[in-house]
């Protein structure tokens, strides 16, 4: 799983330019012998058919990351950039970049102000997105002409992956590369299995609308859809007032979401998968990490509305640190346990599974 992780890390995807790694992606599907369609916006989908009895599961989790488009080339050869999800702006200077040209990825910095020249009043101030550029060692425009630059092209934190202390993980998009091994280690293991149909999705444009994964929803037509995403690792000291989720601490569930930064959005789970969730961990002798706060969203959100019945949902995720950071923390034995828990609870899918809320 680690090495997963980390191969999937390494490949650019910023949103809107998921091509590179979906072939990544793709390329472990056929690998197993399990076919996949794209669509037109370049979610991947596989599904492996099961009982028509039991409810359909749609299990996703996208393959996007934040990141930048190129604004402007400036005549010295620097580069301005236009943001593309949400990037921690008091994070980026210094930071390693790449840009993808059409004639290739060049490496580059956001450029941080020299610090023998940083007057008091600016060393803590934090410097809008708008205002840094990026060096690629172009002198002028003409050579980052010539080098293929171009207005519009993708940037992204430059992919790393560490090893760190106890097996764990620090790396470039975590957030949602783990999530996209963990879809390819659970569609392994569904192969071949009894259990609800289910369709495996690698979605597009997460970081960037939340609605990228629509499409394959609607193609899909799922009564249950389960989302693989992060959850707030709360064990830091920044962090401890948030919730009780650590990192380490195996799987787990979201109770609540809610953006509350002007999208009026997200996701209370349908109680029939909560239960499910919890019995299964039992039943598999994993933990269940519990998480509900405000601040995050995820395509779930928009998925439950689907439909004449709507859609049954459920936001899983593995702990992680740091989230939206160039350098983001995993615990790969988390994920491994995500995927065995998940097999868990579609196995105990069953045609008593109600889903259609009543009044009680
Ligand atoms: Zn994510």
């Amino acid at each position: 799983m680690r090495e997963l992780i980390k191969e999937l890390m390494l490949v650019p995807g910023l949103a809107g330019h998921e091509g590179r790694i979906a072939g990544a992606i793709a390329a472990h599907l056929d690998r197993l012998g399990i076919a996949h369609r794209s669509d037109r916006l370049g979610n991947l989908v596989a599904t492996i058919e099961g009982d028509p009895a039991l409810p359909s599961v749609l299990v996703f989790t996208h393959m996007d990351q934040l990141g930048f488009v190129v604004r402007k080339v400036e005549e010295s050869g620097l580069i301005r950039l236009e943001r593309v999800g949400g990037v921690p702006e008091r994070a980026l200077a210094a930071q390693a970049v790449l840009i993808s040209t059409r004639k290739g990825d060049l490496p580059g910095l956001i450029a941080n102000k020299s610090h023998h020249a940083t007057a008091p009043d600016e060393k803590y101030r934090v410097v809008p997105y708008a205002e840094l550029y990026v060096d690629a060692g172009f002198a002028s425009k003409a050579e980052a002409d010539a080098a293929g630059v171009r207005i519009g092209d993708p940037v992204i934190y430059l992919p790393r992956a560490l090893d760190l202390a106890n097996g764990r993980i620090a790396g470039t998009s975590v957030d949602d590369r783990a999530g996209c091994a963990a879809l390819i280690a659970l569609a392994e293991a569904r192969k071949g299995r009894r259990g609800p149909t289910t369709h495996f999705v690698w979605s597009v444009q997460e970081e960037y609308n939340l609605r990228g994964v629509l499409p394959a929803a609607t193609a899909t037509a799922p009564a249950i859809a389960l989302q693989i995403d992060l959850l707030l690792a709360c064990d830091t000291p920044d962090m401890t007032n948030r919730g009780d989720v650590k990192l380490g601490g195996g799987p787990g569930i979201s109770l609540y979401s809610f953006h509350g930064r002007g999208t009026l959005n997200g996701v209370i789970p349908h109680p029939a998968l909560v239960n499910l969730f919890e019995e299964a961990a039992e039943g598999a002798g994993l933990p269940l990490q519990r998480s509900a706060h405000t601040g995050a969203l995820t395509d779930l959100s928009y998925i439950q509305f689907m439909g004449t019945e709507g859609v049954a949902c459920l936001d899983v995720g593995f702990p992680m640190r740091y989230s939206h950071s160039a350098l983001e923390v995993v615990d790969p034995a988390d994920v491994e346990a995500l995927v065995t828990l998940i097999g868990a609870a579609l196995d105990r899918i069953g045609p008593e599974l109600d889903l259609v809320r009543r009044p009680g």
